[in-house]
């Protein structure tokens, strides 16, 4: 190998230019920007699906409670009635959007029978 070859392999490797990094960094900038707000709206979305699947469990284990207590329209049970009825293994029950190790009857109001349980965090989002 010449001396001219090597030192043509030598200087060809000189790195990024500024423009070639300039425009890798506004690329990968425009792929997050792309990217970004639809990750938030399915984390958004998903969070209240499983705040709304919450509430179901809750009020299925409301009726359930009347059924077995006689209790009619109108009587407001509390959370620590529903527990046997709503079967969650001894986890944490609770609003996605609540601070965690938070108690079930912190991010849930089981409201009087008739009417659907509401969320704490999120009352006009997370609803039945
Ligand atoms: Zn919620």
């Amino acid at each position: 190998m010449s001396i001219q070859t090597k030192n043509r392999i030598l200087h060809s490797s000189q790195g990024f230019t500024l423009m070639e990094i300039l425009c890798i960094i506004a690329i990968v900038g425009l792929l997050v920007a792309i990217a970004v707000p639809g990750y938030l709206h399915t984390r958004r979305s998903t969070r209240a699906k499983i705040c709304i699947s919450n509430l179901q469990k809750i009020d299925t284990a409301k009726e359930t409670w009347a059924f077995d207590e006689f209790k009619t329209t109108g009587i407001v049970p509390s959370m620590s009635e529903l527990l046997p009825y709503l079967h969650n293994n001894g986890r944490s029950f609770q609003c996605a959007l609540g601070p965690p190790g938070e108690d079930v009857s912190d991010s849930y109001e089981p409201n009087p029978i008739g009417a659907a349980p509401t969320c704490k965090h999120a009352p006009d989002d997370h609803k039945l």
